[in-house]
């Protein structure tokens, strides 16, 4: 019996500044800067591609004052991924950061939650505490997907093909959900906003856009559940996934890591 098994990756593909004060609820008493990276998450074997999540754009960085480095598609053509031919695309929820670019992605399905969905088009985004995260564009062009059957819908766990399933968390927002692969070191859960931060997960604090506290800090016990071990859980934000994992070649360095083969530090 053949077990299937996955390279992943993680690509930067922006960055901006932060502090510690602005990414945990209650504050931090130790303030200091806490910079903020962003990523995609390419997943593939010999058989299929997957990406998770698909950034934004060059326009929407200038507009919330983000450091673009690259589009998400060239930073997949880096690694040989053709965003214009994919066909699995995994949105984890869809906050600006994570579906910005679904048009690059011609021919690609959309696996997301039906709380996502139900979420980002209901009563809660009458409220800037909840819609800050979403742009209303990116939103109805998933409404226009539905009609063109490109988006498919899960509730809870599904697994999409043998060795990558999708895991309903909720809390960041409603329909957030993490993904599951099955690696060469085991099972590797791709956190996204899950845990923003290694630290978040560790010690059970939180990020202030939050939906559901209370799902937030269940959601770190069902990464744990899910992922081998806890240095199996890539954290959705934290610049220290750059540290962590290798380069999958030198002139790559800095800007994609291997998740797939256990962390250098
Ligand atoms: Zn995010």
């Amino acid at each position: 019996m053949s077990r299937e098994v996955y390279e992943v990756y993680a690509i930067k593909y922006a960055t901006r500044e932060g502090t510690r004060s602005g990414n945990f609820i209650g504050g931090d008493p130790h303030d200091a800067p806490m910079p903020m990276d962003y990523f995609v998450w390419p997943i593939r074997n010999a058989e299929r591609t997957f990406v998770v999540d698909t950034g934004f754009s060059a326009a929407m960085a200038q507009q919330r004052k983000r450091t673009f480095l690259r589009t998400p598609s060239a930073g997949l053509a880096l690694l040989g991924v053709r965003a214009a031919t994919v066909k699995d695309v995994i949105i984890t929820h869809m906050h600006y950061d994570h579906v910005g670019t679904f048009f690059d992605f011609p021919a690609a399905r959309f696996h997301l939650q039906d709380a996502e969905m139900s979420y980002a088009t209901g009563r809660y985004m009458r409220h800037g505490r909840f819609n800050h995260g979403y742009e209303v564009d990116d939103v109805v062009g998933m409404v226009k997907l539905v009609f063109k059957d490109r988006v498919r819908f899960h509730c809870g766990s599904a697994e999409l093909v043998p060795g990558i399933s999708v895991h309903h968390i909720g809390g960041h927002t409603a329909g957030l959900q993490c993904v599951r692969v099955a690696t060469a070191r085991g099972r590797v859960v791709l956190a996204s906003d899950t845990s923003h931060y290694y630290e978040h997960m560790e010690t059970g604090r939180v990020f202030p856009t939050a939906f559901h506290v209370g799902e937030m800090v269940e959601g770190y016990d069902k990464l744990r559940a899910l992922a081998e071990s806890p240095k199996h859980i890539i954290p959705g934000h934290d610049p220290l996934v750059m540290e962590r994992y290798p380069a999958p070649s030198k002139d790559l360095e800095g800007v994609v890591v291997r998740l797939d083969v256990p962390p250098v530090s």
